[in-house]
């Protein structure tokens, strides 16, 4: 249904001018999708550059009921950047003005900045941007802001939100705001809108510009890989080196499944190898050696089958590009990845593992598990024929059996990915209703008019409520 009448279309190239809006249809193919594969198409795409293009377009969108769809890279797992009602879809990508303060360690980024960018850029200055979705070469800051992206490094130095100062954003009525100074590392004054909305989706507001906290650069870095017999010992070896008091700046576990699939075109003798973890520490003054040390002798007490220590940042890459080659190596295993990212705290991922492997017997289905272990925080893959529809209902029920799982041990359906589209049948069984009665009434105080990101967290009948 198309809702964008022409006088509406007139007015959008006045406040842009045409080379910052498409109305064609390859631009609007190439924007109707996101990393999940479903397709939505808007009715254009808009390339703004600052927050007062963007607040005259969205003041003209609630006065008229447009739907409108903030978008940063489309790597969104969850289907967050697909425009499901038509109307406009507002890409960041003009949007990347970058400021770096090197005395107070912080950065000022447009939404549209590649995370990759910004984080090269500190680098280039001796600081560093710690949160690294494996996306990050691709993903942008406002797409990671909305979505409160985490990544291999959560477990030392935590997720987006634990690095943003403050936002400027764009109400979807219109008006413009910014959450806190943006250079202090403190601030309580009032409630704390910064954190409301990062990982609120795009459905508050449009993100235009973010102030980050930066670190210092940590001076060493180690990485070890072990390989196990069994997952469940490989799961245990997680807990046993955290128990053992180091915190790794990535801890990471591997499946037979995903190391066979890669094994298939690297030829790094992975097949037929139960699990295996990466370890990386980094830090300062000689403790790296202490802690790597610490995990190789968890690792060799826990029957490790091989452990390689590495030091060169070389093959530190080497074995890092095994672990980033895992998504599109198990493309082999199933043409349709149900990727879900449960959590569950530390201490039940071994019981996480067991229960998968009942799931899978049971629902007679192919899982493929790898993640940020050390945060509890493992992406599960059903992998189903797309084309067998039995098989992909089957599917759908281990990922029902999963979240139940999930929440029975303490966890959440989603510590990185978002509700979306994806994920929001399922809230329920994780949020009390008077909890989602209350982010309802949040989302109607932002968005009286429903404009902003429709159809994306809450499903459809409760907007209504
Ligand atoms: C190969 C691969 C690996 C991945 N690895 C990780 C990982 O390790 N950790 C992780 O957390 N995620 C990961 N992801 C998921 C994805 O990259 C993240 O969710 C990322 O933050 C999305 O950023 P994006 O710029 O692509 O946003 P998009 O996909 O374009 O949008 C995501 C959501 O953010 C909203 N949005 C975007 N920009 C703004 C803005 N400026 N203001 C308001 N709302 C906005 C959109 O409306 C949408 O709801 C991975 C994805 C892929 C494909």
């Amino acid at each position: 249904m198309e809702v964008l009448a022409e006088p509406v279309k007139k007015e959008l190239v006045r406040i842009l001018s045409p080379e910052n809006i498409s109305f064609e249809e390859e631009d609007i193919l190439c924007y109707s999708y996101d990393a999940t594969g479903r397709r939505a198409l808007p009715e254009c795409v808009l390339f703004p550059h600052t927050a007062e293009e963007v607040s005259l377009i969205l003041k003209m969108a609630n006065a008229e009921g447009i739907p409108v769809v903030p978008r940063g890279a489309g790597t969104g797992f969850t289907g967050g950047s697909l425009p499901l009602r038509g109307g406009i879809v507002m890409s960041t990508e003009r949007m990347t003005t970058m400021e770096m303060d090197q005395e107070n360690m912080t950065a000022m980024c447009g939404a549209g900045v590649v995370t990759w960018d910004l984080s090269q850029r500190a680098e280039s200055l001796g600081l560093f941007y710690p949160p690294d979705p494996t996306s990050l070469k691709v993903s942008t800051i406002g797409g990671n802001i909305a979505e409160c992206a985490g990544g291999p490094r959560g477990l030392k130095y935590g997720v987006t939100k634990d690095y943003v100062l403050a936002l400027e954003v764009v109400l979807p009525t219109g008006e413009i705001l910014k959450t806190a100074p943006g250079k202090t590392l403190k601030g309580v004054v009032g409630y704390n809108l910064t954190g409301l909305l990062t990982g609120s989706e795009g459905t508050l507001g449009v993100v235009t510009r973010a102030y980050l906290r930066l670190l210092p650069i940590p001076e060493e870095k180690r990485l070890l890989v072990a390989t196990f017999d069994t997952l469940e010992r490989a799961g245990q070896g997680v807990i046993e080196i955290v128990r053992g008091g180091v915190i790794p700046s990535a801890l990471e576990l591997i499946d037979g499944v995903c190391l066979k699939a890669v094994d298939e075109y690297a030829k790094v003798g992975l097949s037929g190898v139960g699990a295996a973890i990466i370890v990386e520490v980094d830090g300062t003054g000689g403790l790296t050696e202490r802690d790597i040390e610490r995990a190789r002798q968890v690792c060799q007490k826990m029957g490790a089958l091989n452990i390689e220590v590495a030091e060169e940042e070389k093959r530190m890459k080497e074995l890092w590009g095994l672990r980033r080659a895992i998504s599109p190596a198990l493309k082999r295993v199933g043409s349709l990845k149900l990727n879900e990212d449960v959590v569950v705290p530390r201490t039940n991922i071994v019981e996480l593992i067991r229960g998968l492997e009942d799931i899978g017997r049971g629902r007679d289905v192919t899982i493929a598990s790898f993640g940020h272990a050390g945060d509890g925080n493992i992406h599960v893959n059903i992998m189903v024929d797309r084309d067998d529809p039995e098989e992909v209902e089957r599917g759908e029920a281990a990922v029902k059996d999963l979240f139940e799982l999930t929440l029975e041990l303490g966890g959440t359906i989603s510590g990185e990915h978002g509700v979306g589209v994806t994920k929001s049948d399922y809230i329920g069984m994780e949020l009390h209703k008077d909890t989602l009665e209350l982010m309802m009434r949040i989302k109607r105080a932002f968005d009286p008019n429903n404009i902003l990101n429709p159809g994306k967290i809450f499903k459809e009948e409760m907007e209504r409520v």
